[in-house]
Parts: C-alpha cells; sequence; structure tokens
C-alpha cells in the first residue's frame, strides 16, 4: 500500500494532517482477526469502534448483502420506499424499549443525535413552546461531532472553547457519580435535579448515554440515575433523549442499556451495532407523541431527510444483524465475556501504572495515571498480535460478541503486559 499518499494527503480520525500517528495497512479480516498486510494477524479487541458485534466476514452479513446489491444498493427515500427499510424498521421497534413507534432512518450516529435534537426542537416549537430551545445533558458524555451533537458532548474532551463563538449553550449536569455497582447515593441526583427545577422553562430535552458513558470517559453509572431522570423529565415536561449508539444491541449485557434502568426515553438513537459494522446506518426512533408533536402545525413536516435515508445495502445488512441478534447467543457470549474480563482484568489492579478496573457486559477498562503513549502502546499490542487503541488515560477492550476464551484472554494478558 502507498503508505506515503496516505499520510501526505488523508486526514484519519483525530490525527494531525501535518504529523500524523503511524496507520497499519489492513488487508481484510474475518471473525475477531484483522490481517495486516505484513501477514501480522491481530485478534480485534475495539470491534471497529463497538460496531462488528458478530465479528468481520460473517456468512449471514455477507449474504443479505450480496442479495441486496443485486436488487439495487440505493434509491432516494423521498416518494419511495422499499423492502429493507421496512423489515429493518418493524425489528427495531420489536425490540425497541416500550412506547418507540417511529424510526427515522439516518446515516450515521452522530447524525441521528442531529435528528434526535432537532426532533425535540420542533417538538415544542411546533407547540407555541420555542424558547425551549435548550438542552441538558451531563459532563463527561458523548454524542458525535458535529454541531449539534458536539454542543453536548463534555465541554473539556469536546473542547468547547475552540468552537465557543458557534456551538450553542447547552446546561451540564456534573457527571453521575454512583458507580454501576455501588448502593445508590441519593445525593448523585440533586445537581440535575436543581439545574432542571431552575431551567426547565427553557430546556427542550435531556440527552445522555444510558448507563455506559463512552468516549467521554468509560464510566459505568448507576441505574437509578437514569431511572430519576425519565421521573425529572416527566415532572418538568422534558423529553428524554436516550443515546445509545455505542451500548445498545447487547453491548452492556442487555439489549439495551435502558433496561438497566427500565425506562424508555421519548427519543432513542441508534447505529454503530446496527448493520454488525459492516457499513454505515443509523436511527433515530421516537414515541407516536413525539412524532405527532413534530408534525402537528406549521411546518407539518419534520425537516431533514439525507440523501443516503434509508439506504437498502445498509438496511439489509441490519436487518441480518437483528436476526443474529435474534437467536439470543447475544446474551450467553456478553455473560461470557464479562466474567472473563472480570476475571483477567482485574490483576492489572495491583500494576502502579493503573487507577482502575471496571468491567460492565462486553466491555472492560483499565484506567491509567497518566495518558498513555498511544504510539508507543500500539506498537507494544501489535507485537503481541492484538489490536487495542487506547485514549488518554483510558485501554479499553469491548471485543466482538463471537470472541473466544483464549483470544479474549490475549487481550487480556496484552494490557497488563503492555501496562507492566
Ligand atoms: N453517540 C455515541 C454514544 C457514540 O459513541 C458515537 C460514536 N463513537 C456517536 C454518538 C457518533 O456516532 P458516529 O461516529 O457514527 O457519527
Amino acid at each position: 500500500m502507498d503508505l506515503q499518499f496516505d499520510q501526505q494527503h488523508i486526514w484519519h480520525p483525530y490525527t494531525s494532517a501535518l504529523n500524523p500517528l503511524p496507520c497499519y495497512p489492513v488487508e481484510s479480516a474475518d471473525g475477531v482477526y484483522i490481517q495486516l498486510e505484513n501477514g501480522q494477524r491481530l485478534v480485534d479487541g475495539m470491534s471497529s469502534w463497538w460496531s462488528t458485534i458478530h465479528g468481520y466476514n460473517h456468512p449471514a452479513l455477507n449474504e443479505a448483502a450480496k442479495n441486496q446489491l443485486d436488487k439495487m444498493s440505493h434509491v432516494m427515500f423521498g416518494g419511495l420506499t422499499h423492502q429493507p427499510a421496512i423489515d429493518i424498521s418493524k425489528k427495531l421497534l420489536e425490540v425497541a424499549p416500550q412506547g418507540l413507534n417511529r424510526v427515522f432512518l439516518a446515516d450515521s450516529g452522530s447524525v441521528s443525535v442531529e435528528v434526535a435534537m432537532k426532533m425535540a426542537l420542533q417538538y415544542w416549537a411546533c407547540q407555541g413552546n420555542s424558547h425551549k430551545h435548550q438542552f441538558i445533558t451531563v459532563r463527561n458524555g458523548y454524542h458525535g461531532d458535529t454541531f449539534a451533537a458536539m454542543s453536548v458532548c463534555d465541554p473539556v474532551n469536546g473542547m468547547h472553547s475552540l468552537f465557543s463563538n458557534v456551538l450553542a449553550k447547552q446546561i451540564f449536569a456534573p457527571a453521575p457519580q454512583t458507580r454501576f455497582d455501588q448502593s445508590w447515593n441519593e445525593d448523585d441526583f440533586l445537581p440535575m435535579q436543581e439545574l432542571v427545577e431552575r431551567h426547565h422553562n427553557q430546556l427542550a430535552a435531556l440527552i445522555l448515554e444510558p448507563i455506559v458513558q463512552g468516549a467521554g470517559g468509560m464510566r459505568f453509572y448507576h441505574p437509578e440515575y437514569l431511572k430519576r431522570c425519565r421521573q425529572l423529565c416527566d415532572d418538568y415536561n422534558l423529553l428524554l433523549v436516550c443515546d445509545e449508539i455505542a451500548t445498545g444491541f447487547g453491548r452492556t449485557g442487555k439489549y439495551f442499556a435502558c433496561e438497566h434502568a427500565d425506562i424508555s426515553p421519548d427519543i432513542l438513537c441508534l447505529g454503530k451495532g446496527m448493520t454488525g459494522g459492516y457499513m454505515t446506518l443509523a436511527a433515530t426512533l421516537c414515541t407516536e407523541d413525539v412524532a405527532a408533536g413534530v408534525c402537528e402545525g406549521a411546518p407539518g413536516v419534520f425537516m431533514h431527510g439525507p440523501t443516503f435515508m434509508g439506504n437498502p445495502l445498509a438496511c439489509a445488512v441490519a436487518s441480518a444483524s437483528l436476526d443474529i441478534l435474534a437467536t439470543g447467543q447475544w446474551q450467553q457470549q456478553v455473560a461470557d465475556i464479562e466474567q472473563q474480563l472480570k476475571q483477567e482484568l482485574m490483576p492489572c489492579k495491583t500494576l502502579s501504572a493503573v487507577k482502575d478496573v471496571r468491567v460492565l457486559g462486553a466491555i472492560g477498562v483499565v484506567e491509567t495515571r497518566q495518558p498513555v503513549d498511544i504510539a508507543m502502546i500500539q506498537k507494544a499490542f501489535v507485537k503481541s498480535g492484538v489490536w487495542i487503541r487506547p485514549f488518554g488515560k483510558l485501554v479499553y477492550i469491548m471485543p466482538p460478541y463471537i470472541i473466544q476464551p483464549e483470544q479474549l484472554s490475549q487481550l487480556t494478558s496484552a494490557i497488563y503486559q503492555a501496562l507492566r
């Protein structure tokens, strides 16, 4: 591969154009393995950023894509519809938390968040409440890299100061402090409660990632916090938007993380694992009440419609991905991964470089005391045959659900060795 061209002309995620970190050329991927051009085979600990839940090159997903390709790979969604869109939407509504009844097929996670925020704003504006135009969220959140999504990302991690003159000003409560497995501390919810009491007249919605705060810190918080959010939104007339783009489709041990708290949001964002990581597709689901509120009164329509909305190829693959999940095998797989991660990552706690180790579902996190040297640790991981991409002080893995115990041990022991 022409790596020099890559370095000189292609942007990679969160990377300097002038002094880019090295990139490893990939030839193919199969199951849990990423095959490098130099012949090396790496066990994938990242599921390509939470998405390839069933592993790479999956026969059923391949077949779905190939079958659909021969019919049509794309057709505009304005004024036209097709079976793959109907199939995936039906399947999403079957598994979605109660009350969600409408599906907007977006083309990436960030866009599904834009759509969710726009829905919330239009919902209130159409009812003559355009003063309800702000969002409240928690610190350490992450919702994507587009501008509305960025406005509700953690202000520090999201570099709000850099974009302060263009980003919408939202309201931030402290991040939830009670961990998932601790006993609930009533005080934890007070700041959110107070902020909503004070600002509810101008608030359209509360938006947050349920249970797992992902890219904003890999934190697992107490389900009671989420329960209280639901109640607070009901009490103060706010919509609740849950961003399950990272947590959806089994990753936390429940089909959706909302189930840990037994709540349903008014608007739900999905993405990543939806197509089994094959291609980009996301969805914003909402209740009938939200849909009606958005479309009653002028302009009478929801003002959003991306070119690749409801892409048939992506919908067909997503549909096959949900069929795999419908077998229910993921539950045992995720439970086994969780147990093994707990066993094999906990020894990292004894290392002086390590501040904390936490595991939930098929997510394992080792938090270091100092930020890791990404180029150096990446090299060490590749040398030991694994693909793990840390950021800041977080060395974390969320492998494909199909990973076998010995492959998972390769990941956990590579982490232990690298941090030792
Ligand atoms: N929300 C959450 C919780 C995410 O983890 C991500 C992606 N990391 C996004 C939104 C954005 O999705 P995408 O990268 O597909 O735009």
